[in-house]
């Protein structure tokens, strides 16, 4: 198999949190509410993962919503906010998004403007960090949310989230955070907000399963998008999966624990990943400054190099991605360097790299080097 460094579209499953699954696929089956002891078994399985995501975060875990992923978690939260304004008589109608937001949260607060809402999209600057000053003009006495995540999915910048929970505050406004690229990979702590997204298959859980928080000090709930048997507090209705919840509590107990660890070991690999480009004399550009972006993330810019000509070059050495996203078959260059200012050209130059916890030195000199072949020096 290809050297897998494409960690922000998904990590490996933690070995630990696949043996924790193990059995509520079959020998340990049960329906979390169910009033049998099997329910009951898997009902205490979901608390306790429940518990293990609070810890991670800082919340409590009633706080915790579990829902399909981040998708669904950025969906309720954005929609949902806004249709508790329109039917509690909240009339602001602004929302207030960073113009690098992933599709999940752009797309739903672009869906409300047929009802009504007015969404302002947060200039960023060419390092992929929201622009404070101009996100302090944008928010006032009209906004209902803001919303800015914690670290993008395509770049990996870190956003300034204490600036965007302060200029929200004293707009009257929510906060929303999109932490799907955050969790795992740096600490995050949830206390300062009203709203957070998680996904678990970005923090070395199973795919299919992420959560929302919802603060207890939130002046405003999320109302349901989905209804149905009234689980997980009403908002996200439908049968809690027990494999996937314990798969996910398990991959936070884990990062609970080596997070520091995990953070150094996936800096120390980009950095030897780095030197190696270096040594081999190939000429490549750093996006976004070291400091500035979650460790062991890379977004780089090959000059007179097609990403997409590299990553399927490379396809059979290395898995790795592009800042360009494929709609129907066209090929649109990434909203995100778009809006940091990159051209469409300097925009097709770029690839995403993420050394995760299972990857290895070796791993980072040979897809140096298979690069290098590559791209040439
Ligand atoms: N937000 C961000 C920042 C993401 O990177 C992703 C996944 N690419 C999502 C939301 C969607 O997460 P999920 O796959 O859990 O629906």
């Amino acid at each position: 198999m290809p050297i897998y460094l494409d960690g922000h579209s998904t990590t490996p499953l933690a070995p630990e949190a696949m043996e924790a699954m193990a059995p509520w696929w079959h020998a340990q089956v049960g329906n979390p509410p169910s009033p049998h002891l099997s329910g009951m078994l898997a009902s205490q399985a979901v608390e306790n993962a429940r518990s293990e995501l609070a810890s991670l975060i800082g919340s409590d875990p009633q706080e915790l919503v579990f829902t399909s992923g981040a998708t669904e978690a950025n969906n309720i939260a954005i929609r949902g906010t806004a249709l508790a304004a329109l039917e509690g008589g909240v009339d602001r109608r602004d929302i207030v998004v960073s113009a690098i937001e992933h599709k999940s949260v752009l797309s739903s607060a672009n869906s409300l403007r047929r009802a009504g809402f007015r969404v302002i999209e947060a200039p960023v600057n060419m390092h992929g960090v929201v622009d404070i000053s101009e996100l302090e003009r944008l928010v006032g006495n009209e906004t209902l949310l803001v919303s800015v995540m914690a670290v993008n999915n395509e770049v990996g910048s870190i956003q300034p989230l204490g600036d965007v929970v302060r200029i929200a505050r004293s707009g009257g406004a929510l906060v929303h955070v999109d932490a799907a690229q955050a969790l795992g990979k740096v600490p995050f702590n949830c206390t300062d907000f009203d709203l957070v997204s998680l996904s678990s298959h970005k923090m070395y859980g199973p795919m299919g399963i992420g959560a929302l928080f919802v603060s207890s000090a939130a002046h405003l709930r999320p109302l349901p998008v989905l209804f149905g048997g009234g689980q997980e507090a009403g908002i996200r209705p439908g049968t809690v999966p027990t494999p996937l919840v314990v798969g996910f509590g398990t991959a936070a107990k884990v990062s609970s624990a080596q997070l520091a660890a995990d953070a150094a070991h996936s800096a120390g690999l980009s950095a030897v990943f780095l030197e190696e480009l270096r040594s081999r004399q190939v000429q490549f550009i750093e996006n976004i400054p070291a400091g500035q972006r979650v460790p062991g993330s890379l977004s780089l810019r090959f000059p007179g190099n097609d990403a997409l000509s590299i990553i399927a070059r490379a396809a059979d050495r290395i898995a790795i991605s592009e800042g360009s996203a494929c709609t129907s078959g066209q090929i649109t260059a990434s909203h995100v360097l778009l809006a940091m200012g990159y051209t469409q050209n300097q925009a097709a130059e770029t690839v995403r790299i993420y050394f995760s916890r299972y990857n290895g030195e070796a791993d980072a000199a040979d897809a140096a080097a298979a690069l290098t072949e590559i791209v040439g020096r």
